[in-house]
């Protein structure tokens, strides 16, 4: 059992805390980067403005928490690219990307987009897995990303890139949450989403990855599958709940993100115990 190697490694990515609050990534996109950094958000929340330089329009991609310094560097990269904001959308309905998007689609007199009618509010449009979304002089492809979240979607853009949300972080890996998020649909969206050969992940938390995006996406699909054999290996020596589990398996990683890890090993044995891999009751876990 090998432990998969993340060829992000050798990439030249900024350190942790140095990303830069706003940044162009290419014609079509600036990211500004939210005042929210966490062991779960990494450096913050990354909100996308889209639009065709030129157009006057840009798209919000997760406004994120709404927060007013976050507010006040956002409308600071439309002024910068002479661009009202004309939508708002939402790759998932957590609260670090989603909270902002009601208050600032009003502020904007924006509609908001989601696949969650929650998220989307009661003006709101609801996404379809393959909606085309023809805006600010360019046009966006709805991705369903299932696995983080069940409501989980990207974005594809002309330029080749994927807008990821929480499906693929700019540093280390996701979560797949329980009970809502599902290992295997993550798995599926982790392949469709390497299909699409995107040209760059512009991520939800930390920084954009245009080295190589499949070997990234590779990584992740290596990482899942290395999980559930180290799963499998520690209950061989012992481990019988789903705390020991988390003890045994991510006992290098800190203890704040143990909960996260908690919720990807509880998705996992889910995974696990339909395909007969284990046997599953409650907490207790065993070898069939
Ligand atoms: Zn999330």
């Amino acid at each position: 059992m090998r432990t998969p190697v993340d060829p992000r490694a050798t990439w030249d990515l900024p350190a942790p805390g140095a990303m830069p609050r706003t940044a162009d990534l290419e014609p079509l996109v600036t990211r500004v980067l939210a005042p929210n950094p966490s062991p779960m958000t990494l450096d913050g929340t990354n909100t996308y403005l889209v639009g065709a330089p030129g157009s006057g329009q840009a798209v919000l991609v997760d406004p994120g928490p709404d927060d007013p310094a976050h507010l006040a560097a956002v409308e600071a990269a439309l002024a910068a690219r002479d661009a009202r904001c004309v939508a708002v959308l939402v790759t998932h309905h957590h609260g670090d990307h989603a909270e902002a998007a009601l208050p600032w689609g009003m502020r904007f007199a924006a509609q908001v987009a989601a696949a969650d009618a929650r998220v989307a509010g009661p003006a709101g449009r609801v996404l379809e897995p393959g909606d085309r979304l023809a805006l600010a002089g360019t046009a966006l492809h709805v991705v369903p990303t299932p696995g983080h979240t069940a409501d989980h979607l990207a974005f594809r853009l002309e330029s080749g890139a994927v807008l990821v949300g929480d499906h693929v972080l700019g540093r280390g890996t996701s979560v797949v949450t329980h009970p809502e998020g599902d290992v295997r649909a993550y798995l599926a969206s982790l392949r469709r989403v390497h299909d699409l050969g995107p040209s760059a992940l512009y991520c939800g938390h930390g920084p954009e990855l245009t080295e190589d995006p499949g070997a990234v996406l590779d990584f992740y699909l290596a990482h899942r599958a290395f999980r559930e054999q180290q799963l499998l290996a520690a209950m061989v020596r012992g481990a019988g709940t789903v705390d020991e589990l988390v003890s045994d398996v991510y006992a290098e990683v800190p203890r704040e993100v143990w909960p996260a890890a908690a919720q990807s090993t509880r998705a996992t044995l889910d995974k696990l115990a339909a395909e007969g891999h284990v046997v599953l009751e409650s907490d207790r876990v065993s070898l069939p």
